[in-house]
């Protein structure tokens, strides 16, 4: 058996390889394939899987070396298109062995000051970058779908609490809204499908009609869920219109900003996600749009009283807290009571790069898409819709004989099995479509001509079969 805390030498050597490994592995990105097959994983095994007396770390690293950095996608390629891309700042992972050694427990004022000082003052600068007043509340979570979980239990808590209120939400709403909407036991909730307009935009005028027919019909309008860029097409509702009916009808307006929320940072983004700072809460994640590591949602709540209500609590295990001049204690606003230190993995490179580097960088993805759509637009026979709102691109190609739909299937398999540039697809108005997002700080002009090239490449493939099965 090796020692469970290793000495000074060997912890010293310990880092060395994985930092090694790390930088290595940073150093293959540039070139490597944006996709490997998964054969490694199954090829190859720790045999056994665990043993009782250790094993050697050099060969340990190896192995996640192979079977696990390698095959699947390359999300920090800076080809990696597909999906929303998540980044994976080299400062944020240094964080993050800093906040694990030191492992200040950031649940509790009285526990550690100084890291939660810094979680309430990264929280805080999230709610000034979307424009939120002072008396706005937040808190970190591990993503996304936890994001808007945490704020539809407070909407709950706020205004729904015996049930019965109906939700409003268009078609392009992300499915972990079905999902926070089901855990807050609200699946049965009377639910309104709010029709969309050519843009892909949740309607003003369905939603007034909506609103109105449920108070003629007696029921209380109780959430209105909208998307600060979908998933889909990085489309974003009419925020501050919806706002607007909000308050006549009462409602409590959530905006789903996980990707595009916090473009708000740029110039450009701001003006797209007007009306943002009007919601009664916001959805935000770091790990797209701030391109930080997986792991780093944030749940923003206009009057973060509502956080407390919900998700205060007491019990006797627990010191009187006090007031430590740091704010509350994350764990009084969050589902969660021990956490992982987060705040750092964003706190760090806003210190180190400066909050400039990340508008620029902001910036530069919302122009490549513009440009991208540019380019695509002047090629033959593909079809791309209107500008982007933020920086997703969704579009298809026409071919010339057989069926559109199977046509850009094969060649978004095409594109994938290829292993340079990565895109996805989504089903829009019942025709497949691919996308591509542009969401990555290595991502740069070069690499969005690179999709192009890669497109006309498989066009000319797939063409050459005379588009036959
Ligand atoms: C990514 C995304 C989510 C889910 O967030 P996770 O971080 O994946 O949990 C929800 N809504 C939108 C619009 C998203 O882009």
């Amino acid at each position: 058996m090796r020692p469970l805390e290793p000495e000074a030498g060997e912890r010293h050597q310990f880092g060395r390889l994985a930092l090694d490994h790390a930088l290595a592995y940073l150093a293959q990105i540039a070139d490597a394939p944006s996709n490997r097959p998964a054969d490694e994983v199954f090829a190859r095994r720790l045999d056994p899987e665990f043993t009782e007396t250790g094993r050697d770390i050099a060969a340990t690293l190896d192995y996640i070396a192979t079977c696990i950095d390698a095959p699947g996608f390359a999300t920090t390629s800076p080809r990696f298109m597909g999906y929303i891309p998540g980044g994976g700042l080299f400062h944020s992972a240094l964080a993050d062995m800093l906040a694990a050694v030191s492992n200040k427990y950031a649940g509790f004022a009285s526990a550690s000051p100084g890291a939660v000082r810094i979680e309430n003052l990264t929280v805080r600068w999230l709610a000034e970058t979307i424009g939120y007043p002072e008396g706005a509340g937040g808190t970190l979570t591990s993503g996304g779908s936890v994001a808007n979980l945490t704020a539809i239990v407070a909407a709950r808590d706020a205004l729904d609490g015996d049930g019965g209120g109906a939700v409003y939400l268009s078609r392009f709403a992300h499915h972990c809204i079905d999902k926070a909407l089901h855990i807050a036991g609200r699946a049965g909730a009377p639910r309104r499908a709010i029709a969309t307009d050519a843009h892909q935009c949740l309607s003003v005028p369905a939603l007034a009609a909506a609103l109105e027919a449920d108070r003629a019909a007696g029921v209380r309008p109780w959430l209105v869920v909208a998307s600060a860029g979908t998933v889909d097409t990085g489309a974003v509702d009419p925020l501050a219109e919806i706002a607007e009916l909000c308050r006549q009808y009462g409602a409590w307006f959530h905006v789903d900003g996980a990707y595009g929320g916090l473009f708000a940072l740029c110039d450009e983004g701001r003006a797209k996600v007007r009306g943002i700072d009007l919601a009664d809460s916001v959805a935000l994640d770091p790990h797209k749009t701030l391109f930080l590591p997986y792991g780093t949602g944030a749940a923003l709540v206009r009057d973060g009283r509502h956080l407390a209500q919900a998700f205060g609590a007491t019990a006797d295990y627990i010191a009187p807290l006090g007031d430590f001049g740091v704010g509350p204690s994350p764990a009084d606003m969050s589902i969660e009571l021990t956490r992982h230190f987060r705040a750092l993995r964003l706190w760090l490179p806003l210190q180190i790069a400066g909050v400039g580097a990340f508008r620029a960088a902001q910036s530069e993805k919302l122009a490549l898409a513009r440009y991208f759509h540019a380019r695509l637009a002047q090629l033959d026979g593909f079809e791309v819709g209107a500008p982007p709102d933020l920086s997703v691109v969704a579009f298809r190609y026409r071919p010339h004989t057989g069926e559109v739909d199977a046509f850009n299937q094969r060649l978004l398999r095409h594109l994938i099995d290829e292993g340079r540039v990565l895109l996805s697809g989504t089903r829009i108005d019942g025709h497949q479509m691919l996308r591509c997002a542009i969401l990555s700080f290595r991502t740069h002009i070069e690499h969005v001509d690179e999709v192009v090239e890669a497109l006309k490449r498989a066009v000319d493939v797939l063409e050459g079969d005379g588009g036959a099965e």
